[in-house]
């Protein structure tokens, strides 16, 4: 039996699973402090997983977190703004608690993983996920693996630097840049402008879908011209605005400007940004994998 968990900022959703089956029972529950949370995982990992012991965790986190496996924070939650969870031991933890070794990685790499192995960019690589909902994420695989950087850090392209849309004076909310990706088309940066999404019609959602797509493009684009992915996945609730995919493909093609000539990325009916197979399950079907993963590299 194996485990996936995904520990979002909201919520926590767990799994248990066959090595090679599908999953036998599932619990959601509220993102609480980080004691009490990790011990709910643990016992729901202890009850499902019954007799058979748990032989491995994957474990897909919201960031920042330790990625690089000689740290001796491996698993640990970097300066975050989520109270109490700054330098929370999400993997020494359940390891302890539960009795199995855990695979950890970010909730955007995991995602991105579920959707390059099994979902809408299956047989893909690189691949290339990107998450608008309350934040901007950004994940990956790469040679099969998921993204990682030097010394256990992992991409934070949400924050990247992007230029303004010339109709926009919106000054950003994101709380260390202001006007990052994140800060101009994140949902509460979309809310301060135009109020909650379910409250718009449909003048404010096409200047949602205008600026957004033009910040969003400027990160497809930059995405394409670092790692040039067979796709790249866009998800995430801010994603289903309407118009919104369809204006940031035209903004793609403009920004672009014919540089990568017969590239899907300059053409406005090419499915190169498309939507997730799986939606809010990605990140927990990535954690599944993310065990079988390591059970693979300990049987060799
Ligand atoms: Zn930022």
């Amino acid at each position: 039996m194996i485990a996936g968990v995904e520990t979002g900022g909201t919520k926590v959703v767990c799994a248990v699973a066959e090595r090679s089956g599908p999953i036998l029972d599932r619990r959601t529950f509220p993102t609480a402090d980080p004691d009490p949370t990790l011990r709910t995982i643990a016992d729901f990992l202890a009850q499902a997983g019954g007799e058979a012991n748990l032989e491995a965790i994957g474990v897909g986190t919201f960031g920042p977190v330790d990625l690089n496996p000689d740290s001796p924070d491996h698993g640990v939650i970097g300066h975050t703004p989520k109270q109490g969870w700054t330098g929370a031991r999400v993997k020494e933890s359940l390891e302890q608690q539960v009795g199995a070794p855990v695979a950890i990685d970010t909730d955007v790499n995991a995602a991105a993983l579920a959707e390059a192995r099994f979902g809408a960019a299956q047989g893909l690589d690189p691949v290339v996920y990107v998450t608008v909902g309350t934040g901007v994420g950004v994940g990956g695989v790469l040679g099969g693996r998921t993204l990682r950087g030097y010394a256990g850090a992992h991409p934070e392209l949400g924050h990247l630097p992007v230029r303004r849309h010339t109709n926009d004076a919106f000054e950003g909310n994101c709380r260390v840049h202001g006007d990052c990706l994140e800060g101009m088309a994140a949902g509460p940066a979309l809310a301060a402008r135009w109020g909650p999404a379910e409250t718009r019609g449909p003048a404010q959602d096409d200047l949602v879908a205008d600026l957004a797509g033009y910040y969003l493009a400027q990160l497809v684009v930059t995405v394409t011209y670092a790692l040039s992915p067979g796709c790249v996945v866009l998800g995430g609730g801010v994603s289903k605005s309407p118009g919104l995919t369809e204006r940031t493909r035209e903004h793609c093609v403009g920004l672009d400007a014919g540089y990568l000539g017969e590239h899907p990325l300059s053409r406005v009916t090419s499915d190169y940004l498309r939507p997730p197979a799986f939606e809010d399950e990605a990140g927990v079907l990535g954690a599944l994998t993310l065990a079988r993963d390591l059970l693979k590299a300990r049987d060799g």
